[in-house]
């Protein structure tokens, strides 16, 4: 299956105000910084540049790989010396641009954040259609290992379907033996994770981040399918965040009650924030790419 122009269109178009935010959060990002800031900095550009977020931007420190987001009324900070990974996703009409950069407040961590971008950047120069996933695996561990640190093995990148951002196959950060498919036309990210740890997350208990399960109706409160619907409606099961929903509410309290009832009933899926499992220090850096026959278009660089 080749892409449609326009379906290539809305990709690029993805991808390039993913990539100006990224840059953008980069810079922006300080020591001292309240997370929330940082967030909303993120999520207002994505909006102003003509995209919609594809999931809240997730903001992770030091050991915490991944999906963490601000709550409201956040009230943590940028640690001084800490290493901090923006992931960014980009969605316009479901078209999807996934792309993360870490930013290291302390030299120490300098080399590690080196090592997973060269890991990516060497990745990128493997892919090409029928390439077996797996080899990309390999390249992005050795890469790692070579450089003195190791591959977090149960984090992976993904291809990405409309309005999905995993579409359900994985490109491995390590050789995995039980991978066995190879790129195709579609869409997909790259994302290799670094550590100074054993190479492995657990996860967390806290959840900032959430996804509709599908669309039905039955069992809810008035309230719940008040913010269902509205979720529905303007993203269907994409990733979100309280922050966006707080409006529709008399309290925090209440919404979160709501969440917390949907959580219970399997209305919402929740992701635990993933934490390196021996408090590791972690980077990232991924790219979205799409292959389109012979061509090869990396959206988010
Ligand atoms: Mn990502
Ligand atoms: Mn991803």
């Amino acid at each position: 299956m080749i892409l449609d122009s326009q379906t290539i269109d809305k990709l690029i178009r993805a991808g390039r105000i993913a990539k100006e935010v990224r840059e953008l959060a980069i810079k922006y990002a300080k020591p001292g910084m309240k997370l929330l800031d940082l967030a909303e900095y993120v999520e207002k550009k994505i909006i102003e540049l003509g995209g919609a977020p594809a999931f809240p931007v997730n903001i992770s420190i030091n050991e915490v790989a991944a999906h963490y987001t601000p709550v409201i009324d956040d009230e943590l900070i940028i640690p001084e010396g800490s290493v901090v990974k923006i992931d960014i996703g980009v969605h316009i009409d479901g078209y999807i641009a996934d792309t993360a950069a870490t930013v290291s407040f302390n030299p120490a961590y300098d080399g590690l954040l080196e090592a997973t971008q060269v890991a990516l950047e060497k990745a990128l120069e493997a892919v090409k259609p029928g390439i077996p996933v797996n080899r990309i695996g390999k390249i992005i561990c050795e890469t790692i290992e070579s450089m003195g640190y190791k591959p977090i093995r149960n984090l992976s990148g993904h291809n990405i379907d409309h309005y999905m951002i995993h579409g359900g196959k994985s490109i491995p950060n390590y050789y995995d033996i039980l991978t066995r498919w190879k790129l195709g036309d579609g869409v997909y990210a790259i994302e290799p994770f670094a550590t100074t740890g054993i190479g492995l997350v657990r996860e967390g208990s806290i959840i900032t981040i959430y996804s509709l399960i599908k669309h039905k109706k039955t069992r809810m409160t008035l309230q719940e399918k008040r913010l269902f619907d509205k979720i529905w409606n303007e993203r269907r099961t994409l990733p979100f965040t309280e922050r966006w929903y707080a409006g529709l509410f008399k309290s925090k309290e209440g919404l979160r009650n709501t969440l917390a009832s949907m959580l219970r009933k399997k209305i919402i899926y929740g992701y635990p924030v993933l934490i390196e499992r021996s408090n590791g220090i972690v980077a990232q850096f991924e790219h979205t790419f799409i292959i389109n026959g012979s061509d090869i278009i990396i959206t988010t660089r």
